[in-house]
């Protein structure tokens, strides 16, 4: 009797062990680019992995968990259907042999290797008068619940897909302050001094400057915070976020749909800030992104990833190819 169990037990769970092979062994997978740098995103989609229960996607390097996202659906017909998870290598990731693990509710399901591509940061040194200094280390709880409400905004991962092309730059102008990476020193008025990584682009604007959606989504945040200043935060895809710190004006409210080009409000220099200027920035999956690695390409896109997926020849090589 005991002999007969433990037969049925080891029939059932080979079932189970090959099942989970097989649908392992049918996955295939997309991963754009292969070579990213740090602060980029990467794309990751999976065809079969409809029943595969695809749940998230890790980055790992050097032993270490750099991110992690979640699988979302790209509906489509037939064979257009995939599973897609975007991460971003974070902009302090070293260059070098890296993996992202395809978790499904059943564990590992696939591991994709990649290569972090070298990048350099500029530094700078920011001096702070005391009332700036104030802002950025006096203990207030409001800005610890503002920075709790923050990310539950941001470490949310809906599943509407808003947006698919390439963004476009929240501002007419090309003059920048700040760029993404910026190794910063802020020097304190009573001489101490703290690092930081700039999370975004700074465009020295003057007060006023309309301010536009880069893409279009669902407006998630749309208030006054004391770091920030009056921000705006879009959602455009799902666990992926677009951040306007500092506005003068703010013309939108939380809940409403916008396109791309939609004002969102006028530029500023409210909360910590040393002078008029917008702070664009880009969220993936909570890691800061470089917005700049939005504009030059889809961050979905759908024919590159079905072309590598389907064996093709992804689009933009072939784009590369021409003369
Ligand atoms: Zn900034």
């Amino acid at each position: 009797m005991g002999n007969n169990n433990t037969i049925i037990f080891f029939f059932m769970f080979f079932i189970a062990a090959f099942t989970a092979f097989a649908q392992s062994a049918g996955l295939r997978y997309a991963l754009i680019p292969e070579n990213p740098r740090p602060g980029e995103p990467v794309t990751i989609g999976v065809a079969g992995g409809e029943n595969a229960g695809l749940t998230s996607a890790a980055l790992l390097s050097g032993g270490q968990r750099l991110a992690r996202a979640s699988f979302f659906a790209v509906a489509g017909e037939a064979d257009q259907s995939f599973m897609a998870a975007v991460l971003t290598v974070p902009s302090t990731a070293k260059p070098g042999a890296a993996v992202i693990n395809v978790e499904s509710a059943g564990g590992l399901a696939g591991a994709i290797p990649l290569h972090i591509a070298e990048r350099e940061f500029t530094s700078e040194v920011i001096e702070l008068n005391e009332a700036l200094t104030d802002i950025r280390t006096a203990y207030d709880p409001r800005k610890i619940r503002e920075s709790e409400q923050l990310w539950a905004v941001l470490g949310r991962t809906g599943s509407d897909i808003y947006y698919s092309g390439s963004f476009s730059p929240p501002v007419t102008s090309t003059r920048r302050t700040g760029f993404f990476g910026d190794r910063r020193v802020f020097r304190y008025s009573d001489g101490n001094s703290e690092a930081s990584i700039h999370a975004g682009v700074d465009y020295g604007v003057p007060v006023g400057t309309p301010v536009s959606a880069c893409g279009s989504g669902r407006v998630v945040l749309a208030r006054f915070r004391i770091v920030t200043g009056n921000s705006v935060i879009i959602e455009h895809l799902p666990g992926i976020y677009s951040l306007y710190y500092h506005l003068d004006k703010i013309e939108v409210s939380a809940g409403d749909m916008v396109d791309t080009g939609t004002l969102l409000g006028r530029s500023g220099a409210t909360g910590l800030a040393t002078g008029p200027h917008l702070h664009w920035e880009i969220r993936v999956s909570g890691e800061n992104t470089d917005p700049d690695a939005f504009v030059g390409r889809p961050v979905l896109d759908k024919d590159a990833i079905l072309g590598k997926l389907n064996g093709g020849v992804p689009k933009t090589d072939v784009l590369e190819r021409q003369p």
